[in-house]
């Protein structure tokens, strides 16, 4: 038996006036996913933990059976994680566009690979302390490693939280290491300008310590694959030992190469017991705030990675785990954290017809608390 486990990542979301009080997955057009949820079984689950941030590295390593209350140190470690970089405390830096003190772009205008990799180098260029070093990432997400010890963590924001509001209140607080985060951001800015780039500050934030997680192996006995367009899951899967497969083409984004991340996975599927694959695109236009742009990207979603799927998987033989990380609602912009839908495909029938936040209330497993998904998908037999 193989196990594959579909993520897209912020699917989920709430009613939308402006598509007639129904979700975006409800107005799509998704027939796969759809026979998925009739052919299989469904309910609905909390992937994010009482008290914690609706992250996407919080969700997914839920959805993967690993505690975060154990096991989690920020979201700048585990990217590093993914990309062979150690340090003291890790950052996420984002590039970020502030417009008369407002967080206008987390994601600094869409800044390309090529022009952050030469903000990055000038930073390094320009930076007044040998203990700290700026990593270029993927666009705006880029890392920020300082190898010094300091007495207390910073609190820091994600700038996906605050789009539209004043960053003044939400600067790094805390003691000295938060002092040095704020000191940066402004020192940023005379270097961003200099280069005329189109992001025009870094913003810290998601930092700790480097984690150290069991293997997915020693915890469930199969061989697994991720394949996922973030360094975030991506370095929750090196985490957890999992191959990592990286897909050329692959862009985050509603353009990436759907065909490509499909293939990899059907590729996957050979070598591995379980594959993970994780798709961003849906989660970035939701941050966009666009309702029909989500609903074209969920149109997408079905038919290129999951109709794609479902005509080539050996389907006798496959057990399907289908469901978003963390809704990513319009009206917010950016996460929440109530329930998500979930589907298996392989086991028992319910009633379920369709596969949405609301259809999925009324399926066989009703409410499962997510630390128990991979369970459910590796182990479940109440087979009709
Ligand atoms: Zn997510």
């Amino acid at each position: 038996m193989k196990y594959l486990l579909l993520i897209p990542d912020g699917m989920a979301d709430r009613e939308i006036d402006l598509l007639g009080k129904r979700t975006p997955l409800e107005v799509a057009d998704t027939p796969n996913m759809d026979f998925l949820a009739r052919e299989g079984s469904t309910g609905i689950t909390k992937t994010v933990p009482e008290g914690y941030e609706p992250g996407s590295d919080i969700a997914n390593l839920t959805i993967l059976g690993i505690d975060v209350r154990k096991f989690y140190s920020g979201r700048g470690p585990l990217e590093a994680l993914a990309r062979g970089i150690r340090g003291e405390q890790v950052f996420r830096c984002n590039l970020v566009y502030v417009k008369d003190g407002i967080m206008a772009d987390y994601s600094g205008r869409r800044v390309s690979d090529s022009e952050a990799r030469e903000i990055i180098r000038q930073l390094n260029k320009e930076k007044e302390f040998d203990f700290i070093k700026f990593y270029p990432g993927r666009s705006y997400r880029n890392l920020l490693i300082i190898n010094k010890r300091f007495e207390d963590n910073a609190i820091t924001t994600p700038p996906h939280d605050i789009q539209g509001k004043p960053i003044e209140n939400y600067l790094p607080k805390g003691g000295e290491l938060a002092k040095l985060l704020r000191s940066l951001i402004t020192w940023s800015e005379g270097i961003l300008k200099e280069l005329k780039a189109k992001p025009n500050l870094i913003w810290p934030w998601g930092g700790g310590r480097m984690p150290s997680f069991p293997s997915f192996r020693e915890l469930y006995g199969v061989r697994a694959s991720m394949i996922s367009e973030v360094d975030l899951l991506q370095g929750i899967g090196k985490g957890l030992k999992m191959d990592v497969v990286e897909v050329e083409g692959m862009t985050g984004y509603i353009d990436t190469n759907y065909k490509g991340l499909a293939k990899a996975t059907l590729r996957s599927l050979k070598k591995s017991d379980f594959v993970l694959l994780h798709t961003e695109g849906i989660d970035e236009v939701s941050h966009e705030g666009d309702a029909e742009k989500k609903v074209e990207a969920i149109n997408l979603y079905d038919e290129k990675i999951v109709g794609y799927l479902l005509d080539r998987l050996d389907l006798d033989d496959t057990r399907i785990m289908l469901l978003p990380d963390h809704p990513t609602p319009i009206e917010l912009r950016t996460h929440s954290s109530e329930e998500v839908p979930f589907l298996l495909y392989g086991g028992k029938r319910d009633d379920v017809r369709e596969f949405s936040e609301k259809s999925c209330r009324k399926g066989i497993f009703g409410k499962v608390d997510g630390l128990r998904l991979m369970n459910i998908l590796l182990y479940y037999q109440g087979l009709g």
